[in-house]
């Protein structure tokens, strides 16, 4: 079971390398109060274990949250306490709500989209979350099922993002499709031409029956 999540893992790291310039070598998780929770709840020591996920070392993995998403465990109270003091270890990515705190779902969702060069892995339990996730195409979700870490496989609006781009490749490119319309330009161009040229060709053939008929007088008027 561990060597197939491990290959599983491996193959998704990959295709968003390939796609997505994915850096496969430093990684940033970004989680949320959910996602601590069911770590704390299977007793999986995050800071231990993904490092150990994608195979590299401590300081190769780096774990991000946000004050939103600290903030929204701490007025949860009692019940997220212990996902908040997990989430209190981990550095804070800087998001634009300052004080102004919003829930973790759009928190994240503005980090994700505006996130740049700093690609995050997300990791949350929260259903709407995860379905936001999915829809920003080129961002991993890393959920945990079975008391294990996971990272879920491409989503299909990555995937759309990803043929899209093929499809884009093997189309003509903008100097390829000049060098089509000038192509067809001249075509178009050249038609009436042709057309004129057959029309004034027909017209200076003399008529082969005028022609005969002449000859034909001619040699009678001869023998006379
Ligand atoms: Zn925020």
């Amino acid at each position: 079971m561990k060597i197939r999540r491990h290959k599983h893992t491996k193959r998704v790291l990959k295709y968003y390398k390939a796609n997505f310039k994915f850096d496969t070598k430093l990684f940033n998780v970004l989680i949320d109060g959910t996602f601590a929770n069911e770590a704390l709840n299977g007793k999986i020591n995050l800071a231990e274990q993904l490092p150990k996920f994608f195979d590299v070392k401590d300081n190769k993995c780096k774990l991000w949250t946000t004050k939103c998403a600290i903030h929204e465990t701490e007025i949860l109270g009692k019940p997220t306490r212990g996902a908040m003091l997990i989430l209190k270890q981990y550095q804070v990515a800087e998001c634009k709500h300052k004080r102004n705190f919003i829930s973790s779902e759009k928190c994240f969702k503005n980090l994700i989209s505006e996130s740049g060069d700093t690609k995050f892995i997300v990791a949350t339990q929260s259903d709407s979350l995860k379905e936001i996730v999915r829809s920003v195409p080129g961002t991993p979700l890393m959920i945990i099922s079975h008391n294990a870490i996971n990272l879920e496989k491409p989503s299909e609006k990555t995937d759309d993002l990803v043929n899209k781009r093929l499809e884009g490749k093997l189309a003509p490119n903008l100097d390829q499709m000049k060098v089509i319309k000038q192509l067809k330009k001249k075509l178009n161009e050249q038609k009436p031409q042709v057309k004129r040229i057959q029309k004034k060709r027909k017209a200076k053939e003399p008529n082969p029956l005028s022609c005969k008929k002449k000859k034909k007088t001619q040699q009678f008027s001869n023998k006379k």
